[in-house]
């Protein structure tokens, strides 16, 4: 037994260490161990130097593995999700919830041209968008009607590609002239869905044109 050349124990530690020998392989690194000092200087070095056996490494991986894949995927999964879904909602708010700017005399003056084309004057503050149609010819009272609807939108941001930063300004007069306007009879300020009023017909021309504002006649 003693003539087992060191060599031969020190290439048997790794696995003696990982304990995957057999009974008297063990046996035979013990009893060697015990009467060499430089096998034992080996032995311990492996052991000191946080040498986890094979199959600890696995268990111990597996329950940290566990452990962490569960909470860490709810929890930064989650927070992930939470922060994108918040950035989404607070940027969309900021940049696209559009609000109708109200109407009032000195926010939006229509005057007919000489050319019978109408002129329209902005004077309100830095806003998101126009929405304006096209004159449209509805019946208003028995009477065919050629009308154009337009309101003004303000996001908290407004336009996010100019204006961000002086929002407070006033931007007036904004000043252009109506599209085909020659033949407009009246024009309406406020909001409004075409979509109900033409396609899902929800709301009738007159009840639109009562929630408005006519500020222009001819
Ligand atoms: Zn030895």
């Amino acid at each position: 037994m003693k003539e087992i050349k060191c060599t031969i124990i020190q290439d048997l530690l790794p696995l003696y260490v990982d304990d995957v020998v057999s009974e008297d392989t063990k046996e035979l690194v013990r009893q060697h161990l015990q009467t060499c000092q430089a096998c034992q200087k080996e032995h311990q070095q492996m052991t000191q130097t946080l040498y986890i056996p094979i199959e600890n490494k696995v268990t111990l991986f597996e329950k940290v593995n566990k452990k962490w894949n569960r909470k860490k995927i709810i929890l930064i999964g989650g927070s992930i999700f939470t922060t994108l879904f918040l950035c989404l909602a607070v940027f969309s708010y900021v940049f696209y919830y559009q609000k109708m700017i109200p109407y009032s005399n000195d926010l939006f003056v229509i005057k007919e041209q000489d050319d019978q084309t109408l002129f329209a004057e902005y004077f309100g503050k830095s806003h998101a968008g126009t929405h304006m149609t096209h004159p449209m010819k509805v019946e208003i009272d028995g009477e065919m009607k050629n009308i154009s609807l337009v309101y003004y939108v303000e996001t908290i941001a407004n336009s996010p590609t100019r204006n961000f930063l002086r929002e407070d300004e006033s931007i007036g007069p904004e000043q252009f002239t109506l599209p085909d306007s020659k033949t407009v009879d009246a024009v309406y300020y406020g909001k409004f869905d075409l979509e109900k009023v033409i396609i899902t017909k929800e709301q009738t021309w007159e009840e639109l044109l009562q929630e408005m504002t006519l500020i222009w006649e001819r």
